[in-house]
């Protein structure tokens, strides 16, 4: 069995990469911090398709929740490793800098930076021994290559996955694990769903969104044989937005 936890996995571009690596033969762990229906609901997709895949909820911010989790699951499975890990799990809360509380800050960073930070940090233990292996892929975004007026929190904790991207993968290389991330632009889901869609996408070279599929796509190739020579890199998903 091969297994792939992929955080934030019940809705958007994490359900579309849990699919997708579904595809590719991976037994895949969907995180999700509360929403299980919508997790039930990529669960279901996977089988009906004949994957295999389990709920894993946890809050990636919540360091114990997830050394409670992991242990759980190692227990269970002594035998095996996670050996694709996808840090996916984000959230925005936007706010010009003067007007930004302290829960804004701290939030939106402790979801996408401390929550990679805690469970790469985990897994990695798993995946780095000899005749093991392992590909991590860090979901940043075009607003940490470029910088969002109104997102210096979700910018900072973005820009932050990159530099760790980068260090991390230097330290792991000669382990057998990549490590790499991608930065999306415009990509239709709940996220993006409060935006002014129509007058944003004539800002995109190509006229529109991106679908979370696509984004998945260049995950799936990340995460293969084919790019085990690929680490440490940043790859744009964006429609020519920003190049
Ligand atoms: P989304 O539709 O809002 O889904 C967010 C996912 O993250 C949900 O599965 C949610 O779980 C999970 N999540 C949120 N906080 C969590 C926590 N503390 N612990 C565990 N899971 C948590 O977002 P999306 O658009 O798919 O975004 C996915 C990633 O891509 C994020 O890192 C985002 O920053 C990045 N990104 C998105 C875009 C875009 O345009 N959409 C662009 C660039 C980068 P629940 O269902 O339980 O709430």
């Amino acid at each position: 069995m091969k297994y792939a936890l992929v955080t934030g996995g019940s809705r958007g571009i994490g359900k579309a990469i849990c699919i997708k690596l579904s595809q590719m033969g991976y037994v895949v762990l969907i995180n999700y911090a509360s929403n299980r229906d919508a997790a039930l609901e990529t669960k279901s997709i996977i089988e009906e398709n004949g994957g295999m895949a389990e709920l894993m909820p946890f809050d990636v911010s919540d360091k114990q929740q997830i050394e409670n989790t992991l242990t759980a699951w190692e227990e269970a499975h002594p035998a095996e490793y996670i050996s694709v890990l996808v840090n996916n799990a984000g959230i925005r809360k936007d706010n010009v800098m003067f007007m930004m509380s302290d829960d804004e800050w701290h939030s939106v960073l402790q979801t996408s930076l401390d929550g990679s930070f805690y469970l790469t940090r985990h897994l990695l233990k798993h995946m780095m021994p000899r005749k093991r292996s392992g590909k991590i892929v860090n979901v940043a975004s075009l607003s940490g290559l470029k910088g969002m007026p109104g997102q210096t929190n979700y910018s900072a904790a973005k820009a932050a996955m990159i530099g760790m991207t980068k260090a991390l993968a230097q330290e792991v290389a000669a382990r057998g694990v990549t490590v790499n991330a991608i930065a999306p632009g415009f990509i239709d889901t709940d996220m993006t769903k409060d935006l002014a869609v129509d007058e944003l996408k004539q800002l995109v070279p190509m006229g529109r969104f991106g679908k979370p599929e696509e984004v998945a796509e260049t995950v799936a190739f990340l995460v293969s044989e084919g790019a085990n020579y690929i680490t440490g890199e940043v790859i744009s998903i964006n429609g020519g937005l920003y190049t």
